[in-house]
């Protein structure tokens, strides 16, 4: 069986990356801090097993959130000692569409009234019930409880 193998990288292609396999999780989120991160309304990130993960070049980061430093992408958060998954913004693969669904969606109170849920897609007012987290060691930066 051909295991997918999708690429991906920044805007200046400094930083490549790519992932093998399908992604354990693919969530939007509305949060302030990814709005404010982004520039947009709204992160659709996927999560993968940091074994299917590869990248070339150097990132930089702001608390956990990493981009290129040359172009300003927002590719993934960066991995902590013990983390088994790497959150990955999947806005910078290559294939676009990229023809991955959110399967669920937090912080829907911050939802612009324009924006259409995501249909079967699990809706959440603030953060996700811990136990969707629990293939991730570590909660992570992002979305958390300052994300008001
Ligand atoms: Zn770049
Ligand atoms: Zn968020």
């Amino acid at each position: 069986m051909d295991v997918v193998v999708r690429t991906g990288g920044c805007l200046c292609g400094a930083v490549r990356y790519s992932v093998r396999g399908e992604p354990a999780h693919v969530r939007r989120c509305h949060c302030a801090n990814c709005r404010k991160e982004s520039g947009s309304a709204f992160t659709v990130y996927a999560i993968w097993p940091l074994e299917a993960f590869e990248m070339s070049g150097d990132i930089s980061s702001f608390d956990g959130r990493g981009f290129c430093p040359r172009c300003g992408s927002r590719l993934l958060d960066t991995s902590e000692p013990g983390d088994t998954h790497i959150e990955i913004r999947i806005g910078t693969l290559d294939d676009a569409p990229f023809d991955l669904k959110p399967e669920d969606e937090i912080w829907v109170k911050r939802r612009e009234s324009w924006i259409l849920p995501v249909e079967g897609a699990a809706q959440y007012n603030e953060k996700a019930p811990r136990d969707t987290r629990s293939y991730d060691a570590s909660p992570g930066p992002d979305c958390s409880g300052r994300s008001e």
